[in-house]
């Protein structure tokens, strides 16, 4: 489970998350939504442990990872990353980058790399290298390498944006159903109303920093908090 509380973050003196508070529970996938600039990854990139609030708590399972005073490194807070520019890396074979966050022994983690390639359907591609996989193939290596070490949060910033629509339906359904079976606790960032409906369990509409409104993706859609937010919608079919 994650728990945010509180989060503040100002670059300068333009504050860019003002006051958010946000539980996801282990298996749901909350979709933080909103315009461009609105704090979308300034909120995830907190979480993510690469920038540091100005005021807020962050918790794992209950457990305090980072507040003002107290903080726990990026790798060390069981949570996974998946972003647009998911680049793996070019001079690693699709096995060894599934195997790069891992520990333990060589057979051990041989033995997660083939499972997590079984599961995204590219056990043909242990051996191979980076560049010679489509761009959805390399999607799924990328998200097979973000649930290798069985993260208890899935953070996502618009994974899916840099792939053609057909593709993007398949590898969406096929994420989800990942992450459902394991169980994880997904924040997906999305300025798309249309993904948002397509794989919330739960929206959290974002403005200027702020959630202004949230609950399940029906009642956000068919009840919008205001004339901003039904403008916003407006382009869901
Ligand atoms: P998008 O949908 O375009 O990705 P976003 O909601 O993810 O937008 P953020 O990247 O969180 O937006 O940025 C929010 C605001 O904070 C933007 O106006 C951005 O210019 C500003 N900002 C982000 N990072 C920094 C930084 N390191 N220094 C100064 N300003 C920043
Ligand atoms: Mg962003």
């Amino acid at each position: 489970r994650l728990e945010i509380r509180n989060m503040r973050r100002s670059f300068g003196d333009r504050r860019v998350v003002d006051d958010v508070s946000l539980t996801i529970q282990p298996g749901q996938v909350l979709c933080l939504l909103g315009p461009s600039g609105c704090g979308k990854s300034t909120t995830l990139r907190m979480i993510a442990g690469v920038d540091m609030q100005d005021s807020g708590e962050i918790y794992v399972d209950g457990a305090l990872i980072c507040d003002t005073v107290f903080r726990i490194p990026p790798e060390r807070r069981q949570i996974g990353l998946m972003f647009q520019d998911f680049a793996l890396f070019p001079h690693l074979s699709v096995a060894d980058n599934v195997a790069f966050g891992l520990k333990g022994s060589k057979d051990e983690k041989r033995a997660r790399v083939v499972e997590l390639l079984d599961k995204v359907n590219l056990s043909w591609a242990i051996d191979q290298f980076p560049h010679r996989l489509s761009g959805g193939e390399q999607q799924r290596i990328a998200l097979a390498r973000a649930l290798a070490p069985r993260p208890r949060i899935m953070l996502m910033d618009e994974p899916f944006s840099g792939l053609d629509n057909r593709l993007r339906d398949e590898i969406r359904d096929h994420t989800l159903s990942l992450l459902k079976e394991e169980d994880t606790a997904v924040m997906l960032v999305t300025h798309e109303p249309e993904e948002a409906m397509r794989m919330a369990d739960e929206i959290a509409l974002m403005r200027d920093g702020r959630i202004v409104q949230q609950g399940a993706p029906y009642n956000v859609y068919n009840k919008p908090v205001d004339r901003e937010a039904v403008a916003f919608f407006s382009d869901v079919n």
